[in-house]
């Protein structure tokens, strides 16, 4: 057996474009954890992004993952179903991102050892992902009016709302473009009567699908707004776990994946797979994160109905080069892994750095 991996943990502040405002937060930056696993002179690079919904924190991610680095070095990397499995124990509950980063870390570095591309290693074929829609955060009219322009080059949109601006909001888009829209409220609505109301608007204004209209544990309204409305409904913040995917089938038509709420890859499979034998649709999304995750992330697209892979897209300090996107279309790295390279930006001062 070879000498045991050097871990390197640290907090990387991502920068955002613009102000970051949905129905949970408003922000400027973003903190991701980021894992350098290194062994036998290869690094894997995996990242998290905690979110504060799901009671996680970039702190409390990083310190679960310190807490794990001694066993981490020295576990087999080759097992990687049952290490992936014991780190999720070890790592405790709300620690998603955090493994998220370990199952990245690891994938990378396993597929640089057998010089495999992540989508090669699932049996895929990149050709065939579903074009990636790019997201505009809350904003006021105008801004909201100047994103629009700015996102010339991205063929869907993807709009959050579930304030009070909703109507405007969505109004002003539509009279700039004609491309498809979605729209997400993050949980915005808690009145089934105006969801439906606002859903059947949507819908007049040829809007694609809706994502988390109403809280997660409104599962009974939202099979009520389900029944009265056409527009296929997904659950975001309502799947956290694929153990809840069987009884989120009477209320919503299809989930949104993120490798931050599965726990990385492995999971995020097993998700899409589990999904699919419901006969739930499936979006593959992601968080505020850099073109690590996102470039994760885009290895399983082509097993998905839609794609939201725009997180690098939206901040200013990506610290890889990844998925490159091109009118829509992911462009993945050629190289083995996940394929990332640092960027300029690696090299900037972390939040909290560790050997
Ligand atoms: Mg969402």
């Amino acid at each position: 057996m070879s000498s045991p991996a050097r871990i390197e943990l640290e907090i990387k502040r991502l920068a955002l474009r613009h102000t970051w405002t949905t129905t949970m937060s408003s922000s400027d930056f973003r903190d991701t954890v980021r894992l350098r696993y290194i062994r036998d002179g290869v690094t894997g690079y995996g990242e998290g992004a905690p979110i504060s919904r799901y009671g996680e924190s970039a702190a409390s991610a990083l310190q679960a993952l310190e807490a794990l680095t001694p066993w981490l070095a020295t576990a087999d990397p080759w097992r990687f179903d049952p290490l992936l499995a014991r780190a999720r124990i070890l790592l405790g509950p709300h620690q998603n991102a955090a493994l998220a980063a370990v199952d990245l870390a690891l994938f990378d570095w396993l597929g640089k050892q057998l010089n495999l591309p992540l989508h090669r290693y699932f049996g895929l074929n990149p050709a065939t992902a579903p074009l990636t829609s790019f997201s505009l955060g809350i904003d006021t009219l105008e801004c909201t009016r100047q994103k629009t322009l700015e996102a010339d080059l991205y063929p869907i949109l993807k709009i959050k709302v579930g304030l009070d601006s909703d109507e405007e909001t969505i109004t002003t888009v539509r009279s700039l473009t004609a491309k498809p829209i979605r729209v997400d409220a993050n949980e915005g609505w808690t009145d089934p009567e105006e969801a439906i109301r606002k859903i059947h608007w949507l819908e007049a204004l040829g809007v694609e699908l809706i994502e988390q209209p109403m809280p997660a544990h409104m599962l009974a309204e939202t099979r009520y707004v389900r029944s009265r409305v056409h527009l296929p409904i997904f659950a975001d913040e309502a799947c956290t776990r694929a153990a809840s995917l069987p009884q989120l089938r009477e209320s919503y038509d299809g989930i949104n994946v993120k490798l931050d709420k599965s726990g990385g890859v492995l999971e995020a499979y097993r998700w899409i797979a589990l999904a699919r034998s419901l006969e739930l649709k499936v979006m593959l999304g992601c968080m505020v994160s850099s073109s690590c995750s996102t470039t994760a992330a885009a290895h399983l697209a082509p097993l998905v109905d839609f794609c939201d892979l725009d997180g690098h897209l939206l901040i200013a300090n990506d610290p890889f080069r990844g998925v490159q996107v091109e009118q829509g279309h992911l462009i993945l790295p050629p190289g083995p892994g996940l394929g990332i390279q640092p960027s300029e930006h690696a090299i900037e001062p972390s939040l909290f750095k560790k050997p």
